[in-house]
């Protein structure tokens, strides 16, 4: 196969505002000791995106005609970035490069700091907004509620107006949480209970009525360290999502299990797929396909968040049937981790 062929132009970015990965990058690896020996405005430019098998590539094969100027390359595999090169070749033609393997998982993150801060700061003002409203209508439907005698026909509305009054308060609070990850209180607990939790509160919703829920949930999972109203936020964000790609029909398969040290819960719908082209944004703050007032571009961006603070994974593929599956991965902790923190 020619490296043409393999190595392939995703976009031409521009500097500044549109791309601070460079700066990022050179930020980044002065963090972990490197020297950054040559660096270059141009590295934008030269954005490519590598797919195929690394084990049987040498470096020159990779780079091809990039070798010949200086540039960064991310390195998917399986729609997954794995590594970034970041490289530049001298006057005297010698090549620098940097490679940091895995660093991607890293690495949006830092890329995101910025925009997070201000994000962080807006949410904080939104909640803090809609706390009070919401503390308002849950005094009053609860005084409701003693006010009606326990057989009303009425008291099962006005318990359903609570208990979605306390998802919203909760969903504010984790708006609030948003920029300040220190604040999530985290405790062992079974990973399937989230997401029992979510489905019962939203089957009823408009947008879930004619969505066929399937559970494959393993009934031995180990617990996690982690904060359930956290957990919660991202299925619900990721039901939602699927839900409205299928524009209210279809299936959605909900899957956990242990294996090799990790817990991996798969969510499938029956969608149309994410489109290979915008696979790389989707996880980014603002990002969204959805009409004007529909999305916020918030949704996957406040899971890809949650999920880092519990030191997991969640990446996406297309399933065989075309759908859309996003897959997390959450490592178990080891005997000697556990009893390092006096668990
Ligand atoms: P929003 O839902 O507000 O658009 P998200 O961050 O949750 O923001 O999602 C970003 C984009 O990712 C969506 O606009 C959509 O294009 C795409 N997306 C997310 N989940 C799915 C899915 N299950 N199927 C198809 N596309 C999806």
């Amino acid at each position: 196969m020619k490296t043409s062929e393999k190595v392939k132009r995703v976009k031409k970015l521009q500097w500044g505002e549109d791309f601070p990965y460079p700066v990022v990058l050179s930020e980044y690896s002065a963090k972990r000791g490197h020297k950054i020996l040559f660096y270059n405005r141009a590295f934008s430019n030269n954005f490519v995106q590598y797919k195929g098998n690394l084990d049987k590539t040498t470096l020159e094969e990779l780079l091809g005609d990039y070798f010949k100027g200086n540039g960064l390359i991310v390195i998917y595999i399986k729609n997954s970035p794995y590594c970034v090169i970041n490289f530049s070749i001298s006057k005297k033609r010698k090549l620098h490069l940097f490679i940091e393997e895995k660093a991607w998982l890293r690495f949006p993150q830092w890329y995101h700091t910025e925009r997070l801060a201000s994000l962080g700061k807006l949410a904080g003002e939104i909640s803090h907004e809609l706390n009070n409203p919401l503390g308002g209508i849950l005094l009053y439907a609860n005084m409701l509620k003693e006010e009606l005698p326990k057989s009303s026909k009425w008291a099962d509305l006005v318990d359903r107006i609570i208990k979605l009054t306390t998802r919203c308060k909760i969903i504010s609070k984790a708006l609030l949480d948003f920029g300040k990850p220190e604040r999530a209180k985290k405790e062992w607990i079974n990973l399937n209970e989230p997401i029992l939790n979510i489905y019962d509160i939203i089957k009823d919703y408009q947008i879930f009525k004619k969505i066929k829920f399937t559970f494959d949930l393993d009934p031995a999972l180990p617990k996690y360290y982690a904060n359930q109203t956290q957990m919660e936020q991202v299925f619900l964000n990721l039901f939602t999502n699927a839900a409205e790609s299928m524009k209210g029909e279809g299936e959605i398969k909900v899957e956990t299990k242990a294996k090799d040290d990790k817990i991996i819960i798969r969510i499938s719908d029956t969608g149309p797929g994410i489109p290979e082209d915008i696979l790389p944004y989707i996880f980014d703050p603002f990002f969204t396909t959805k009409k004007t007032g529909k999305g916020t571009g918030l949704g996957l961006s406040i899971c890809h968040s949650i999920i880092r603070r519990h030191s997991g994974e969640i990446r996406v593929e297309t399933n065989p049937s075309g759908g859309a599956t996003f897959e997390i991965i959450l490592p178990l902790p080891t005997r000697e981790a556990l009893r390092e923190d006096g668990f």
